[in-house]
């Protein structure tokens, strides 16, 4: 047995994997994994066969110990193990390679994740092989294209349950055997194992589950009705769209902890993050939300799965369409018929923010070259312009050979892998004529054109994103404002001015029908704020502030002029997703950059108010508006009395997160202990509580709670990957800034070693989170800019500094031209 060295793994060069896939054929995968230590580390035992051309590659392996290696029966020298790479030297003909392997478990939501449930000390373990994780589970050949069947066998404690890409049986208590998946991509091959909460059924053959942690027991039962028929409207729509049977046998949704994305489309596995089952009452735009992640997985099953991309720069297509198709499923065939306008307020400026980046990216070869360079472009532009853009396709092509190309490229790459080439040639094999200039326009080309109403030249005015890239026509709708009504107009545009009709006011594409950044043009949000409100259709009042939040975004707006606008279109919302949107970008953004933070706090607060009293009691709109009122609260003896259940407007539910939002609030006012945190926690121990804790607890006005915090942030103290992005909120929260302005030298003088304390999302999310954002400095942002300047920063961390500062950049812009804030903190 050997440790093997504690360099960093080296990540997949494309150059790397096109070799390997040339001389590796012919794979099979028999894994045997013991987790019934359920601490620390489990052993890995897998034997891979395989045939070879002669040639040299390696076999991917990130062990905490080996223990031996046989290739074709003989021993392998373990110490030639570096950097997670085994090289081999292969002869032609069949090999097999034999790893026995002790592995660690991994806390931060990649490889197998292993995590004690507060509420109960039960530990449960999941895998999570995106996008290079797979070889920290057993030994492979780590890349998209190399598909193989795989066969697991599990020994497990007694009362887990183990769920895997393959049905399973227990054979004796703990000892638990899988059939051979069909061919699958080392990046979805998974487990699920744990004491869970299961629950069965069955629909159209194939048999359904859904598992939980024992903890969330009585809420996964009363959401699996809701969960389950959305996934049996999805499965007959796919089926109807795709022709093509669900080729994974059982169809398992398991909702497990501290997981990272969304959720992840393992086939026969799909793993959610569990704060998807709701332990408190939540808006329709959370179940909406819900509803379209649970469509999305089940379009990878096809899109995907069946059918993989060959490398991780055309990964974009499957999150495009997953997207695309997890929106349009879900509004043509569950009860959440209004997904689209969900999409409008919150995915739209997701995408559109990020294409606006100086990181921005085509959506379409992106060019990654290697594994962990490709992962961040697993952003707004791969899922919600992606998605934007095939919307536009389909509009263009019709269902008939969209679908019709769609399912010759799934039929001849069955259980394999194809390109984003394959996939266009097979769209114009179905009779969709030469796509290149589509593909050059929308895919290859970055960056959004921007169009802008000019009320006095009655015009739109078209600036395209890239003026040396051949120009883009955009089809799409404005809404006119016309007396007392609202109406839609369709326009063709294509040159830099456009005429549109004379109108009090407009909505730039509130159809969403094409992908551009429609900027709100002042006047016509002075005739809103005027009339004392905004349209009362919901696409157009989406519309309308997707409009009003790209222009203060580029600082054509004020934020005066914003606060305005929503103190009178908030009493009138009729949309919770509206709520949701607009709560945190009002409060974290709009406020903050006013010249009187205060006052526009208090005047939201009484905005929202209204709305709490005039909405139905009970309603999840109410719930919505009472979210920004908590947001915005201005007096600590109000939440106290809330918290306490005293004075709650009718209707309201103090149940664990509106209990936890108003602490929070409390905090960020400097109007709670660290005692009253953990009173409160100690009412309910559950993760979600813990969370919570943390954010509030990083929010406190005191030196103590800031270096708390920071040693959060530097790894010197665990936390688990949510605590660590709420703790980075709660870091820079509330106006008094103070304790934690001695922190910036080190936030910057640290982020050079963070890769090595934090890893992979995780290590993103950390340096967004903690990026001094709020004290609005330009000196913060000089400081930024020669860390990026200086040139050598690990992906990830450059990444998401070069995106922070980009913000911060925006937002100093912003506060030139319309005034500084008055109040707050300085450098
Ligand atoms: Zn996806």
């Amino acid at each position: 047995m050997a440790s093997p060295d504690t360099a960093p793994a080296l990540a997949l060069q494309l150059s790397e994997a096109v070799t390997r896939r040339s001389l590796i054929d012919g794979l099979d995968y028999d894994v045997h994994l013991d987790l019934r230590r359920a601490a620390a580390s489990f052993d890995s035992r897998t034997r891979i066969r395989f045939t070879s051309g002669a040639g040299s590659t390696f076999l991917d392996l990130k062990a905490e110990a080996i223990k031996a290696i046989t290739l074709d029966g003989d021993d392998v020298d373990v110490d030639r193990v570096r950097q997670g790479r085994l090289p081999l030297t292969l002869t032609a003909g069949e090999h097999e390679i034999v790893v026995d392997a002790v592995m660690a478990f991994r806390n931060d939501g990649e490889g197998l994740h292993l995590s004690v449930d507060p509420a109960d000390r039960r530990p449960y373990v999941y895998g999570m092989s995106f996008m290079d994780a797979a070889p920290s589970i057993f030994a492979c050949f780590d890349q998209p294209d190399l598909k193989a069947p795989y066969t697991f066998h599990v020994l497990a404690p007694t009362d887990w349950t183990v769920i895997g890409n393959a049905p399973g049986t227990q054979a004796e208590p703990g000892v638990w055997e899988f059939e051979s998946t069909q061919p699958l991509s080392t990046y979805f091959v998974t487990l699920v194992a744990g004491p869970w909460h299961m629950i069965h059924d069955e629909h159209d053959g194939i048999p359904l589950s859904l598992s939980a942690r024992r903890s969330l027991a009585p809420y996964l039962d009363a959401d699996a009705e809701e969960l389950l028929t959305v996934t049996k409207q999805c499965f007959d729509e796919f089926h109807r769209l795709f022709g093509i049977r669900y080729p994974f046998g059982n169809y398992h949704q398991a909702f497990v902890p501290e997981f990272n994305a969304g959720a992840m489309e393992n086939p026969g596995c799909v793993t959610f993050r569990d704060p998807l089952i709701f332990t408190s009452k939540v808006t329709r735009g959370e179940r909406i939300q819900r509803a379209t992640t649970v469509a999305h997985e089940m379009a990878h099953q096809w899109f995907g799965n069946i059918t993989t991309p060959r490398w991780w720069d055309d990964l974009w297509l499957n999150e495009s369409f997953a997207e695309y198709l997890g929106n349009r499923v879900t509004a043509e065939v569950t009860e959440f018929d209004d997904a689209w306008i969900h999409n409008a307020w919150t995915r739209r400026q997701w995408g559109l923010v990020a294409d606006q980046r100086p990181s921005t990216h085509p959506v379409a070869g992106n060019g990654a070259t290697d594994a962990l360079a490709a992962l961040q472009d697993f952003d707004g532009i791969s899922y919600a312009k992606g998605s934007s853009v095939l919307r536009q396709l389909n509009t263009r092509l019709g269902d008939d050979v969209f679908f019709g190309g769609v399912i010759e490229h799934l039929t001849r790459h069955r259980f394999g892998n194809a390109t984003m080439a394959d996939l266009f040639g097979a769209w114009e094999r179905a009779g969709a004529g030469d796509l290149t200039p589509f593909t050059e326009g929308w895919l290859r080309t970055a960056g959004p054109d921007t169009l802008q109403h000019d009320a006095a030249l009655r015009a739109l005015i078209l600036t395209p994103a890239d003026a040396d890239a051949p120009p883009r026509s955009h089809t799409l709708s404005v809404a006119l404002l016309d007396g007392d009504t609202w109406r839609h107009e369709s326009v063709e545009v294509s040159e830099a001015e456009t005429p549109v009709p004379a109108a009090e006011a407009l909505v730039v594409d509130p159809d969403e029908q094409t992908w551009v950044l429609a900027l709100a043009d002042p006047a016509s949000i002075d005739v809103l704020i005027g009339r004392g409100g905004g349209p009362n259709e919901p696409q157009v009042r989406a519309g309308l502030w997707n409009n009003v939040r790209s222009a203060l975004h580029n600082a054509e707006v004020s934020p005066a002029q914003v606060i305005d606008l929503a103190v009178v279109t908030l009493p009138t919302e009729q949309v919770d997703d509206a709520f949701r949107s607009l709560v945190p970008w009002l409060s974290g953004k709009a406020v903050p950059l006013t010249q009187e933070p205060d006052d526009a706090a208090a005047r939201l607060h009484e905005a929202f108010r209204e709305r709490v009293d005039s909405a139905e009691p009970g309603s999840t709109l109410q719930l919505g508006a009472l979210q920004g009122a908590i947001a915005t609260a201005g007096d600590p003896a109000v939440l106290h009395r809330w918290r306490q259940g005293q004075d709650l407007p009718d209707g309201v539910q103090l149940d664990l997160a509106v209990r936890w939002r108003i602490i929070n609030r409390l905090a960020v006012l400097d109007a709670i202990a660290l005692a009253g945190l953990d009173a409160e926690f100690a009412k309910d121990p559950s993760t979600q509580a813990g969370v919570s804790r943390a954010g509030a607890r990083a929010s406190l006005h005191t030196d103590q709670a800031k270096a708390w915090a920071w040693a959060r942030f530097t790894g010197a103290e665990p936390a688990t990957n949510y605590e660590l992005a709420a703790i980075g909120a709660g870091m820079w929260a509330g106006s008094d800034l103070s304790h934690a302005l001695p922190y910036v030298d080190d936030y910057f003088s640290r982020i050079t070693e963070l890769q090595s304390v934090h890893s992979g999302w995780v290590l993103g999310e950390v340096v967004e989170a903690f990026f001094p954002l709020a004290p609005l400095s330009a000196q913060i942002a000089e400081q930024a800019e020669g860390l990026i300047a200086s040139g050598d920063l690990d992906v990830t961390v450059r990444r998401r500094l070069v995106d922070a500062t980009d913000e911060l950049r925006r937002r100093l812009a912003v506060v030139e031209k319309y005034g500084a804030p008055r109040v707050g903190a300085s450098l």
